[in-house]
């Protein structure tokens, strides 16, 4: 009699056409170890803690067994990387199935860095350790944050060296979505499909995402109007909180409206529009500033593949898109103010609120302040620890703002709740993050990473928040931090 974990899958993507899919068996590991395990997250799963930590458990989050129910493969979809389209798919990673946790919520189940897949090409669909870390302490810092995103069960080792530069230890890193659909996943369809796959796919997508667009006039211009106003949402937070997501290729925005594919995303240190972390990216066209508008370029990406179920005649179709394309930038643009505005303890609209928020990145960018703590001071009326304390402009800037809260009716206390839950204390800084990651490579001591993770997980908790989180690099350590694709 084997004790259950809690797996209770539904494969319902084995229900599209085969063109979406290839079942695929990951490959087992050598010397499966875990290394963390999200205990939070195992019971909202409906899973057992103790027993995935035991050798069953953690031949599952190796890939070394397949679960009861599961029925593992690996998703085909293509992509606009850097601008150029080409097909991709699951290279490293298997879909083992859909945990329908006990309050009947799914999530996607999927082993990242599991070796080779049908759409692996040239690669070893392995993953090394460190990045499946730095992928496991950033999604559960953006789920504190209260950013949308993929959250990540566990990292196991392989037991499998893995040959980038030199050997590196391998990793698998399992993954948690509600779904693993990407834009790309419809521009394959649209590319390589028939129409009625790509109508399946639609279908599949709306009853999963957007039940509520099945009962509208026409229900694929609500999917899209419903994946524009999410990524409205997940962009404005993204640039609120300072997140450069770093690879935003169309295979990597998600239907859903949650981030995925941790790469070489970082977080802003010192507030430069313009940074870029990403050592592929040559051009900037992923920097911090221009994430808005390729959102907006993904997002009529995504449009054109639906183009044919929008309307029969092309004409039409293009016009009716276009019109809801149209307001992704207002719908940004409200979003984000009305969360700058939330940042600054600030009720209402007055005439100069635009000019305030302008005005204070504009200071932070002059004098390279850190955007974090800057914000963090100002929400605990500590301006000696302000970045910009002392800084020419500060202290006008701090008079009008001061003055705009004066004549709001809410009083002091409610500005101050505001504030508190709008701007995060705690980030996983690059340095900490790189040092964590150090331990964990160099000298198997995870201690540090645990540490991290558990901090971030809480980004607004004033009280408890470690000072040793809120530090800043030294500058030079910033100004030289590159990300790498893992
Ligand atoms: P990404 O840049 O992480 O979005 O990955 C782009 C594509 O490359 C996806 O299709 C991945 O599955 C694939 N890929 C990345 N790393 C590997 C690898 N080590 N082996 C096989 N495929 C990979
Ligand atoms: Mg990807
Ligand atoms: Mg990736």
């Amino acid at each position: 009699n084997i004790p259950a974990i809690g797996w209770n899958f539904d494969n319902s993507y084995l229900k599209l056409p085969e063109k979406f899919y290839t079942r695929t068996i990951p490959e087992p590991s050598r010397a499966p170890e875990l290394v963390i395990l999200n205990e939070d997250l195992a019971e909202t799963l409906g899973l057992d803690v103790t027993l995935l930590k035991s050798e069953i458990g953690v031949n599952i989050l190796s890939g070394t067994e397949i679960p009861e129910g599961a029925e593992p493969l690996a998703q085909a979809y293509a992509g606009h990387q850097f601008g150029n389209f080409t097909m991709l798919g699951d290279g490293r990673a298997v879909l083992l199935g859909e945990q329908v946790a006990p309050g009947g919520q799914r999530f996607d189940i999927q082993l990242k860095g599991s070796g080779k897949t049908a759409y692996s090409r040239g690669g070893d669909g392995r993953a090394t350790v460190g990045p499946m870390l730095r992928e496991y302490i950033i999604s559960e810092a953006m789920h504190g944050l209260g950013i949308p995103t993929s959250r990540s069960l566990a990292v196991a080792l392989t037991g499998i060296p893995v040959v980038r530069e030199t050997f590196l230890p391998g990793a698998v890193l399992t993954r948690i979505a509600s779904s693993h659909l990407r834009f790309g996943t419809f521009q394959y369809a649209a590319q390589w499909g028939t129409f009625e796959e790509l109508k399946a796919l639609a279908d599949y997508a709306i009853d999963h995402h957007y039940p509520n667009a099945k009962n509208q006039e026409n229900p694929y211009l609500a999917l899209l109007r419903n994946v524009i106003a999410r990524h409205a949402q997940l962009v404005s937070k993204w640039q609120l909180t300072g997140f450069i997501h770093g690879v935003m290729n169309t295979d990597n925005m998600t239907i859903s409206g949650e981030t995925i594919d941790y790469g070489p995303c970082a977080f802003l240190d010192t507030y430069e529009p313009g940074r870029v972390f990403s050592s592929i990216d040559q051009y900037g066209r992923y920097s911090f500033s221009n994430q808005p508008k390729i959102t907006g370029w993904n997002l009529a990406r995504f449009a054109e593949t639906l183009l044919p179920l929008i309307d029969k005649e092309q004409e039409k179709a293009v016009e009716l898109a276009q019109e809801v394309l149209g307001d992704f930038g207002n719908q940004f643009q409200e979003v984000w103010t009305a969360g700058m505005k939330a940042k600054l303890g600030l009720f209402g609209h007055e005439a100069g609120d635009e000019e305030l928020i302008d005005d204070l990145l504009k200071l932070m960018h002059d004098h390279h302040a850190d955007y974090t703590n800057t914000f963090r001071a100002l929400t605990m009326d500590k301006m000696e620890d302000s970045p910009l304390n002392g800084k020419e402009g500060f202290g006008e800037w701090l008079t009008a703002w001061r003055s705009r809260q004066a004549e709001q009716t809410e009083d002091e206390e409610t500005a101050r709740q505001l504030m508190r839950s709008s701007n995060p204390a705690i980030i996983p800084r690059n340095h900490l993050v790189e040092k964590a990651l150090e331990a964990a490579v160099s000298r198997q001591d995870y201690s540090l990473t645990e540490k991290l993770v558990k901090a971030v997980k809480n980004p607004y908790a004033y009280e408890d928040a470690q000072l040793e989180f809120t530090q800043e690099p030294p500058e030079d350590e910033e100004r030289t931090f590159k990300t790498y694709c893992g």
